[in-house]
């Protein structure tokens, strides 16, 4: 051992030895390994070594598809073997909304390019895996590019790559404590004190306690996980070729070849946490007692949907652990105010997602940022909010038990809700607020009459009726919304502008004004689509997407200067917005400011009375209508719903929620981060280049900015569409095309209750992205032709925003 290192990897699992492995493969050659007791020490001895293509988030998914790549590559590039078998895989559906699900993710496949899935019938379920009954099963998923692999074999050749180019393993030597020291960092481990510039937590099953080795309390913990090997089964020993991995989501198995038996996983729905601080320093090479009651019922589905294996003995138990967030993606990258400390934990399939984490992390370290939008495992998608221990406990427990379980899109979940709520959520509930969830806070999704239940469905809701009305009413006369759900950041000090000024591509907005604002990541990327606001007495404001508030901050903070500082307030300020071609009128019941276009013209902003509460408003309107932003402090929310609602009545005012909002803004073809806008795009490709100030000599991603805008035009281009579907909208990555030739994607969809027409967002090929051009988009699997519209369908001059 040496006693510096540019890299420390505290933990040599499949994750710490894909991350070795990734440096030095991209250049950083001088980094170590500190393992506690030998390479694959904690979970990833023992792992079922299964490897899926399928994933929610199509972003993570392309991960996975690298890790693939990766696992393919690795014995030849090393030497070490893998014990790679690519048998194919099977996902099979047993319901038939699952089987409709599984159709629309086999269309969102191939928006992600991944070609080598095919849908099959019950009968070449059986082809393919003899020893399967297939009563009950609608039909399957095939991918090529599923199977398992030896655990211990891959981790070994991870780490035996990163060894072949220069990095160290240092084994039986635990990390005891972690201490910055003079820009880097003291590594107390039980074989002495080493200095790094940087400390990676790949920790696994003891991550939570790194994380608090610096302070952190990591929303992570180890659950239980069970499954078992058969002897020997004939049916099997009979067979020339080996049974795909399969997958039975609503069984709750997964199920693949071992030799010539058969091994069973599990996600059973009565889980249990383990060890929720983090394993024990001396649990090495152990199991946890097999606990068979609780896994009994899922069991015997899994056993009765392959009958051969309830003749045959079973060989082997494995009871384990492993870590599971909040949401079962990984946390990954730095902590703002821990420079140089890293994560890559919380990892829940190391072997089908360390490739991608190792990947993106080491190109986060050496480049200041990874090449692929990662933000669905970013650590900082969580605030302080999710290191609550209950909330880990619910959200973890959720997690696991539904790993399996169909979510549908208008479906909301239990876990750890209630646990922010607006001041004013009582009064809204009683005023009939639904309520959906964005980093915590519960947010109004519609508003619904005492005794109705939504059912969940891939298609149209049955809350459809009371958006539609919600969006009559606001365009016809006026809409109320709560804005707590925005986030809120103040910007002061003698710099404020001139930091402003570089931190958004945009012009910034005079006093009194209001504006948007694109910000640009270094690489010319978008990394936030905000409005700033200029109160006139040099305090600023930007405001953007709420569950970002981490995420934003980290970059403000990251990239702040002298005599400026910026503070998230966005629990300390909240409020309500009001649209309509009311509004106005309204608003005046209320203020005697002068709002006149003269005095508070469209994007004007200033602090006036509003009743009884001294409020900052904005004039605009995120569902194109004449409107205003309200925003007051958390301590007069109640009173301003109160003075609104009062107020309201006279101008057949009622409330409304995101869900309408979502379609109004369709209509106007406003884009919203995660679906228009994120980090992987860039702002040609989503018009966002109309927000950016060319004349300005200098902001953050200038060069790449200007780059993109004098070299060829992306491929890809945002447009409109209207879909011709009667019973289901688009949701997002359904896949477009052209004569049968794929040509774009859907970002987000929903039906424009104002214009009486399905709508989407997408993402298309320029040669297909004129107003007319006709399409073919995939709604719920099914093929639907599309048009493209001129963008803003609804009042496309915008006239109505600037009466
Ligand atoms: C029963 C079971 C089945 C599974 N099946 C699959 C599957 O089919 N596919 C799949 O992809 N995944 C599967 N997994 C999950 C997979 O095992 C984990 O995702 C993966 O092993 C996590 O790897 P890791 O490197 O993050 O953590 P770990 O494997 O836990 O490694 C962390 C390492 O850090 C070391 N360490 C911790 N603290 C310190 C310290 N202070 N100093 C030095 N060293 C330290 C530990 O000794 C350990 O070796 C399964 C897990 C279980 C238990």
């Amino acid at each position: 051992m040496k006693s510096h290192y540019r890299v420390a990897i505290v933990g040599g699992g499949v994750v710490g030895a894909s991350v070795a492995y990734h440096l030095t493969k991209f250049g950083w050659l001088d980094v170590v390994i500190l393992e506690r007791s030998v390479l694959t020490a904690g979970s990833s001895w023992h792992a079922a070594g299964g490897y899926h293509a399928l994933n929610a988030d199509p972003n993570i998914a392309s991960l996975q598809a690298y890790t693939i790549d990766i696992l393919s590559q690795l014995e030849r590039e090393t030497g070490q073997a893998t014990g790679l078998h690519m048998t194919g895989g099977i996902t099979f559906a047993c319901t038939p909304d699952r089987w409709e699900w599984l159709q629309a993710a086999y269309r969102v496949f191939q928006t992600m390019g991944i070609e080598d899935v095919r849908l099959m019938t019950p009968e070449e379920i059986k082809a393919a895996c003899p020893i399967i009954t297939t009563e009950g099963i609608h039909g399957g998923m095939w991918a090529d590019r599923e199977g398992y692999i030896d655990t211990t074999g891959v981790v070994q050749a991870y780490a035996k790559g990163a060894r072949m180019r220069g990095a160290e393993v240092i084994e039986h030597n635990r990390v005891l404590e972690l201490k910055r020291r003079g820009g880097g960092w003291e590594v107390v481990t039980e074989k002495g004190t080493i200095s790094a510039e940087h400390v990676v937590n790949a920790a696994g099953l003891w991550a939570k306690q790194v994380g608090r080795m610096v302070g952190l309390d990591l929303p992570v913990s180890p659950l239980e996980h069970h499954y078992l090997v058969t002897e020997s089964v004939p049916e099997i020993e009979a067979l020339d070729f080996e049974v795909p991995m399969m997958v039975d989501l609503d069984g709750f198995t997964y199920a693949r070849q071992d030799q010539k038996g058969m091994l069973v996983g599990i996600y059973e729905i009565n889980h249990k946490h383990w060890n929720m601080d983090g394993a024990p320093w001396d649990y090495g090479f152990d199991l946890i007692a097999p606990d068979l009651d609780r896994i009994e019922n899922e069991l015997a589905i899994g056993f009765s949907r392959y009958p051969a294996l309830e003749r045959a003995g079973i060989k082997r138990w494995v009871n384990g652990a492993f870590t599971f967030t909040p949401d079962g993606n990984p946390l990954v990258g730095p902590v703002h105010g821990i420079p140089g400390y890293w994560l890559a934990c919380g990892v829940m399939a190391g072997f089908l997602q360390g490739g991608g984490v190792g990947k993106s992390l080491a190109e986060w370290m050496i480049n200041g940022e990874p090449v692929a939008d990662i933000y669905g495992m970013d650590v900082a998608r969580y605030g302080a909010y999710a290191s609550n221990r209950d909330y880990i406990r619910q959200m973890t427990g959720q997690f696991y038990s539904r790993r399996f379980v169909m979510t549908y899109p208008n479906e909301q979940l239990w876990a750890g809700r209630p646990l922010r709520t607006c001041p004013a959520y009582d009064l809204m509930t009683e005023s009939g607020a639904r309520w959906g969830v964005s980093w915590g806070l519960e947010v109004p999704i519609y508003f619904a009459p005492k005794g109705f239940t939504e059912i969940p469905t891939l298609k149209r809701s049955n809350a459809f009726e009371f958006v539609a009305e919600e969006c009559r009413r606001t365009r016809d006369s006026v809409g109320i919304i709560d804005t707590t759900g925005f986030s809120r950041y103040e910007v002061t000090g003698p710099n404020a502008e001139k930091w402003l000024d570089r931190i958004v591509a945009g012009r910034l907005p005079k006093p009194g004004r209001a504006r948007l604002a694109p910000m640009l990541s270094h690489s010319g990327r978008l990394k936030g689509d905000l409005t700033v606001f200029n109160w006139g007495d040099g305090s600023w404001w930007i405001m953007g997407s709420y569950y970002l508030r981490q995420w934003h901050m980290r970059w403000f903070l990251d990239n702040l200067e002298e005599g400026v500082s910026v503070r998230d307030i966005s629990d300390a300020a909240v409020g309500f917005a009001i649209a309509g071609p009311k509004s106005r009128e309204f608003l005046e019941t209320l203020t005697t400011a002068d709002l006149s276009n003269a005095a508070l013209p469209f994007l004007g902003c200033a602090e006036m009375d509003v009743g009884l509460i001294r409020a900052k408003v904005g004039r605009l309107s995120v569902v194109g209508e004449l409107g205003y932003e309200i925003n007051c402090s958390a301590l007069e929310h109640r009173t301003l719903y109160r003075m609104l609602k009062e107020a309201g009545e006279t101008f057949g005012a009622g409330d409304f929620g995101f869900n309408a909002m979502n379609s109004m803004r369709l209509e106007k073809s406003f884009g919203i981060w995660s679906r228009e806008f994120m980090q992987g795009y860039t702002p040609g490709m989503t018009r966002m280049d109309r927000w950016i100030d060319w004349q300005k000599p200098d902001f953050i991603g200038r060069e790449k900015a200007q780059g993109e805008r004098d070299g060829e035009p992306s491929k890809q281009i945002l447009v409109t569409l209207e879909i011709e579907a009667e019973d289901a909208d688009a949701t997002g990555y359904e896949p477009i095309w052209a004569h049968g030739k794929r040509v774009g994607y859907v970002t987000s969809g929903g039906y424009g209750h104002s214009i009486g027409k399905s709508l989407a967002m997408a993402l298309v090929d320029r040669d297909h992205a004129e107003e007319g051009d006709e399409l073919d988009v995939h709604i719920v699997g099914v093929e639907r032709r599309a048009r493209v519209l001129p963008n803003s369908p609804y009042d496309p001059t915008g006239a109505r925003m600037r009466a």
